[in-house]
């Protein structure tokens, strides 16, 4: 066979799958992609078109840009980090920095393991990079405790198998759900006694409601065990520009830049520039939160009336159990896009234990979002 039996073995992304059937469909509302509506800051996008005027077009040092890692070092103090500019690489967008952190530290064979419902990314890097994705569900109410970690770890030890990290992702995608002090002591307490390095992602941080964000890695003697994920993508509407970052201990950041250096060499040097102009203020950032809470409660509200609702804490994503409808994820995704028009993603996009809900983001204006949960409000009554 051609292909890696690694390659062929893996799913297409349940999200594209789905989005394959409404390409070229103006009149269907997609409550599908998670992309942020607004464009991105225009302060941003002026000085990238001035660095191109300028001709700042070579890369940069592998790092990424050292004033832009001295923002970032500086920016993560609010949510309880302290780090120096060499404990940070600059990277394509976060889902390159999922990939270096889960390839620097697994060995063949070695298992991460994966609460779900979760981003779709976490299981096939896991399986390219020769791993195991240990995947549990969190469900019903989508947290991870202690107890259940516990014991999955320890029926992985009979079973012989070597956990080497747990990844998080809060306010998480698809379920919207963040993790207070609480959790996150759990999650740490279990990292230390199973002596896990814990890779959590946070691309959402600024996108927390509920609560303050506080990364794992604030709290005591958890940041030599951790490494932080985060990016532009989401908090400042730079999807398509790709600048993430990782933060982590020296021994495992030198590990990822070793890789970051052969296989991406550097971010877009002009998306490094307009990250660095993304940390100078916070302005925008009120203004799309106090957006997206007022769009999160409405839609909690209207659904709320025909579908079981956890109101989520964070991101732009709620999840709704479906389950009282008698349908399958897909077959409810299919049948409201066939019948009303409006796309969602069924929640086994999101791993096995994401059947029984869908993910509706709400990342549309208003006025779009009214229609779409009238629309959907409509469908399950007359199912
Ligand atoms: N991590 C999570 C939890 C996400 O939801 C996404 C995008 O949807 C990513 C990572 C990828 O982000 P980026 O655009 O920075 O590659």
């Amino acid at each position: 066979m051609r292909i890696s039996k690694n390659v062929a073995s893996l799913k297409p992304s349940g999200i594209r799958k789905f989005f394959e059937l409404i390409i070229g469909r103006d009149d269907v509302i997609s409550l599908g992609v998670g992309e942020p509506d607004f464009p991105v800051p225009w302060r941003i996008r002026e000085e990238i078109i001035y660095s191109l005027e300028k001709g700042i077009t070579s890369y940069t040092s592998n790092y990424g840009l050292y004033e832009l890692r001295e923002k970032i070092s500086e920016y993560y103090k609010k949510f309880g980090v302290n780090c120096g500019v060499d404990n940070i690489v600059v990277t394509t967008g976060v889902s390159e920095a999922i990939d270096i952190a889960i390839r620097s530290i697994l060995n063949f064979g070695e298992s991460i393991l994966i609460p779900e419902p979760c981003y779709v990314s976490y299981s096939p890097l896991t399986i390219l990079a020769g791993g195991i994705a240990l995947s549990y569900p969190t469900n019903p109410d989508f947290i991870p405790y202690y107890e259940d970690m516990i014991k999955i770890a320890e029926r992985a030890e009979r079973d012989g198998r070597k956990i080497k990290a747990i990844i998080i992702n809060y306010p998480n995608n698809p379920t919207g759900v963040s993790y207070t002090k609480n959790t996150l002591e759990e999650i740490a307490d279990f990292a230390v006694e199973k002596d896990l390095i814990v890779i959590s992602d946070e691309i959402y941080a600024e996108l927390s409601y509920s609560f303050k964000h506080i990364s794992i890695a604030a709290l005591e003697g958890m940041f030599e065990r951790t490494i932080i994920l985060n990016g532009f993508s989401k908090a400042y509407a730079m999807t398509g520009l790709r600048v993430g970052y990782v933060i982590a201990p020296e021994d495992l950041i030198n590990a990822m830049l070793k890789i970051h250096q052969y296989c991406m060499l550097c971010a877009p040097v002009i998306s490094q520039v307009g990250a660095i102009e993304a940390l100078r203020s916070e302005d925008e950032l009120d203004e799309m939160r106090e957006e997206y809470i007022r769009r999160r409660n409405y839609i909690v509200k209207k659904l709320r009336n025909v579908l079981d609702v956890r109101k989520p804490d964070g991101a732009f994503y709620i999840f709704p159990s479906i389950k009282n409808t008698g349908l399958s994820s897909e077959e409810f995704a299919k049948k409201l896009l066939f019948e009303k028009n409006v796309a969602v993603v069924p929640g086994n996009a999101f791993g096995e234990s994401g059947e029984g809900y869908i993910r509706c983001a709400y990342a549309v204006n208003m006025d779009k979002l009214k229609e779409a949960v009238g629309r959907i409000v409509e469908f399950v009554e007359n199912l």
